[in-house]
């Protein structure tokens, strides 16, 4: 267990270090090369040295057992300082997660090696013909007999894109044997084992991904993860909802780092007589509407997170919401940030078209954002099924009970968002309009929102009561974080009332249906919802500019 002294302990050496070793001169340079600082990373990942792997092996192992909300919290901190960085060390741990989950006693010696020897890991489940679809997979593992007993493998075939695949000391491998797919430890040297130089990517290029080959590498049996065959996809799907969170981390933290200086460039740069950052076409455009998506990604996360390490199980429905609201919450945070420094912007040096760059990658591994809303979809919609259409009335009417202990923090709008989405998904189960591919993933992004915005306003709430987990972020005081959840609840019912409409109508419902749908949904009361959005934009742009604080005669 890791106090909220060590870990703010940890953040504070690693932002340190990020100052000192990873200045933006030292950044642009290494992105430019296209090279992967395996120096840093490796001191990084060194126990004698910045140690950060310690925070994500259990305790038994050598570590420092850090919880999920801890390594929310770390990977947040790196993505902060550069994406690639912390993609090669986040590597290590989504290689090591199938020996965390699924391996033997004697196998975790692993663990124990990542937090004494700092090894790093590469994690090859993906191949040139199996992405999002690893049942495709076509690496094979041949048993090797000695009479009937099994004493090892050969493995053939190929892996694509693999994080660290250049600079890995050890591999875990996915491969079919005679029962299924399985997770193999393999060593670098191993015989008939090759990486690739290393792609030529559009971000994270501090990052080294390389394509691997194995023709006829030979393992011991004892490196069959967990020693039993065809273990390999649960052992995978078992940390989706840890691992898509810190994917999820990584797509808040390099967001927040492009508004982190779109903020400040627009105090300074002046046009038309005054700063941009008074100028509300620009920030109510460009900079509030994404710290709102930013901050809801962020309360799925911690809550989450939370419930994680409380032991509600693995929870990947939950990590792909917040894995898809942060990570294209990102994407839209540094690329406006791009626009908010104009031609600056669109050069290296200012850095935002780079974070551009990097958080790309962040809506496509880890599971794509396509997969994501499908994952979310297929799962909501049997809860939707088994409570016959309850499901998010039923959450829609706790968020009105919050509402109505927290009237400021937007919950009675997240319940407009929450029953437009109940009626949306009736219609479409009605209709059987989910035989279109294209509507049962745009629920999935309906759902991501609504459930992202009473999740928002419950965070709104814990904040206003002092009761946040306390190693939570507390970059906004409970009236900013209550006016940001107003924000980000219209959005939400916006959303799940129009582009609700817009789908179900554009199935080829009849015009009685439509205008029944009109109705279930209570678009009038989403449209007067958005009373107030201007005054809540103003108050946190004020917020943000350090303005609240000037005019209540507080230091900025
Ligand atoms: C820089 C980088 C690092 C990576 N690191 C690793 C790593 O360390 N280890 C590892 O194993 N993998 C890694 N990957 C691979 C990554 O996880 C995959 O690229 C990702 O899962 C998508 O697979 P794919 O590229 O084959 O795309 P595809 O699966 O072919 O998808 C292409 C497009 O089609 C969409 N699509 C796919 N299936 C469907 C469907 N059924 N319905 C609708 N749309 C669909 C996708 O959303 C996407 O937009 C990395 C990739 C990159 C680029």
């Amino acid at each position: 267990m890791i106090t909220k002294k060590t870990l703010n302990l940890s953040l504070k050496s690693l932002r340190d270090f990020g100052k000192k070793r990873l200045p933006d001169e030292t950044i642009i340079d290494l992105d430019a090369k296209d090279e992967c600082p395996l120096e840093i990373v490796r001191h990084m990942c060194s126990p004698d040295k910045l140690g950060i792997q310690l925070l994500f092996v259990p305790e038994e192992y050598g570590g420092m057992g850090g919880n999920t909300f801890d390594v929310y919290c770390v990977c947040e901190a790196m993505a902060r300082i550069d994406l690639g960085v912390a993609t090669s060390v986040l590597a290590t741990f989504l290689g090591s997660d199938p020996i965390t989950v699924g391996a033997t006693p004697e196998q975790k010696i692993w663990l124990g090696r990542i937090a004494d020897e700092g090894i790093l890991f590469a994690y090859g489940a993906t191949e040139p013909n199996a992405g999002s679809d690893l049942g495709a997979l076509e690496t094979t593992a041949e048993r090797v007999m000695d009479g009937d007993r099994i004493v090892g493998y050969k493995i053939n075939g190929s892996k694509q894109w693999i994080s660290n695949g250049g600079i890995a000391d050890a591999y875990t491998i996915l491969a079919n044997t005679p029962a299924g797919p399985s997770w193999f430890i393999v060593e670098k040297g191993a015989k008939g084992f090759a990486h690739d130089e290393p792609e030529d990517k559009h971000g994270i290029r501090l990052s080294n991904t390389a394509a691997l080959s194995l023709g006829d590498v030979y393992v011991d049996a004892d490196r069959l993860v967990g020693g039993v065959e065809g273990q390999g996809l649960n052992q995978a799907q078992a940390v989706f909802g840890y691992t898509r969170l810190m994917v999820a981390a990584f797509g808040l933290g390099a967001g927040w780092a492009a508004l982190d200086r779109a903020i400040p460039y627009s105090t300074k740069r002046i046009q038309g007589g005054s700063p941009l950052s008074q100028k509300q076409g620009y920030t109510h455009k460009l900079i509030v509407p994404n710290v709102a998506r930013l901050e809801a990604g962020r309360a799925y996360i911690e809550e989450t997170a939370e419930r994680i390490d409380a032991g509600e199980g693995s929870l990947n429905t939950e990590g792909a919401i917040a894995k898809y609201m942060s990570t294209e919450a990102g994407n839209m945070a540094a690329d406006a940030s791009i626009q908010a420094l104009g031609g600056y912007g669109y050069t290296h040096e200012y850095m935002v078209e780079k974070i551009s760059r990097d958080v790309r990658i962040t809506t496509i591994y880890e599971g794509t954002s396509e997969i994501m809303e499908m994952t979310i979809s297929r799962d909501r919609w049997q809860l939707h099924l088994k409570t016959r259409g309850q499901h998010y009335h039923d959450l829609a009417r706790r968020s009105e009970a919050l509402h109505a202990r927290h009237p400021e923090v937007g919950a009675n709008i997240a319940a407009l968002a929450l029953d437009a989405l109940a009626e949306v998904m009736e219609k479409a189960r009605a209709g059987r309009l989910t035989r279109y591919q294209h509507i049962l993933l745009r629920l999935g992004e309906l759902i991501a929102y609504a459930e992202s915005a009473a999740c928002l306003a419950r965070r709104a709430a814990r904040m206003a009561e002092g009761k946040l987990n306390e190693k939570a972020n507390m970059r906004f005081d409970a009236a900013a974080l209550a006016a940001i959840s107003r924000i980000f609840a219209r959005e939400a019912a916006m959303k799940a009332g129009a582009e609700g409409m817009r789908w179900i109508a554009g199935a080829g419902v009849s015009d009685a249906e439509i205008a029944a749908l009109e109705t279930s949904l209570k678009l009038p009361a989403i449209h007067r919802a958005q009373a107030g959005l201007i005054a809540d934009m103003d108050y946190v742009g004020d917020v943000l500019y350090g303005r609240v604080a000037k005019q209540a005669g507080q230091a900025a």
